[in-house]
């Protein structure tokens, strides 16, 4: 069996048209995303960037390829590998741009959610490798980045700040606020199968969901949920509502993605809406 692959195209297949319906958009920077057209994709290449295998989808005559990049990332040069399945691999580069986040500073009433104590910190660590676990899953079938906004309500906290709770800092803010009332339903971004979901002591409610090859949505401090781990949801689907579970200073869904295992500005995910920030580097370029 002779596989052809072409070289050239590959190198030359950077440029694509502007999007207007909700797609992933490139973001070269930390938090955001890098995409790679790939026009001679066959089953079986497997795509790598910075190492860790990234999502592969068909979109519209071509295929491509996209990374999350960790918003810990330093500025500079990011490999993307594309290995045929027939022992050929090709390399080419990105380079990721620095972007400075804000500082975002809250109150927390209830100081243990702030500083936990020995009991919470038992409780906290099995929370982790639970969540470190749905976040890593991967599964094989072409995953689906046609996301739709998770609810109604305006943006209360973007992607990325540096976060002081009661003056501590603590991790950047890992997704993106959406405030609304409590009970206001909270639907799937896009078509996928829960992955997790319960009550965490940081998260509250919090529901995850598998979209396919790495690409998991996060849905966290929702009142009440209505899936259970296992359930194949629809887009638009009703998951559970918005609340303040967990550590949480008012009613707001805090949505959350991830790809690659790294968490992204879900923003870049999303269809436009006149309340989002504008602050959106390289918003025209793709990839
Ligand atoms: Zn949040």
């Amino acid at each position: 069996m002779h596989h052809k692959f072409h070289f050239l195209p590959l190198l030359l297949c950077l440029i694509f048209p502007a999007m207007a319906e909700a797609y992933p958009e490139k973001a070269l920077v930390p938090g955001g995303i890098a995409l790679l057209a790939l026009p001679d994709y066959q089953e079986g290449t497997k795509v790598t960037f910075d190492n860790k295998q990234i999502a592969v989808f068909p979109y519209k005559n071509t295929w491509v390829a996209m990374a999350g990049i960790p918003l810990d990332a330093k500025p500079g040069n990011y490999q993307f590998s594309i290995k045929h399945h027939t022992g050929i691999t090709l390399n080419t580069r990105v380079t990721v741009k620095d972007k400075k986040y804000q500082e975002q500073h809250l109150t927390i009433k209830n100081k243990r959610k702030v500083n936990p104590n020995e009991e919470d910190m038992v409780r906290i660590k099995k929370e982790r490798i639970r969540k470190q676990k749905a976040k890593t899953i991967r599964t094989d079938s072409i995953p689906k980045v046609d996301f739709i906004w998770p609810t109604e309500g305006h943006i209360s906290s973007v992607f990325g700040l540096r976060r002081f709770f009661n003056g501590q800092e603590r991790r950047p803010h890992n997704g993106l606020d959406i405030a609304a009332n409590t009970g206001t339903p909270v639907r799937a971004t896009a078509d996928g199968t829960v992955i997790d979901a319960g009550d965490f002591f940081f998260s509250g409610n919090m529901v995850f969901i598998d979209h396919g090859q790495g690409i998991i949505s996060l849905y966290a401090h929702m009142d009440h949920i209505d899936v259970k781990p296992g359930d194949t949801v629809k887009q638009g689907e009703r998951i559970g509502a918005v609340g303040q579970t967990g550590r949480s200073t008012g009613p707001h869904l805090h949505f959350a993605v991830f790809a690659n295992k790294t968490l992204i500005d879900p923003i870049y995910m999303l269809p436009k809406r006149p309340d989002q920030p504008t602050e959106k580097p390289q918003m025209s370029a793709y990839p």
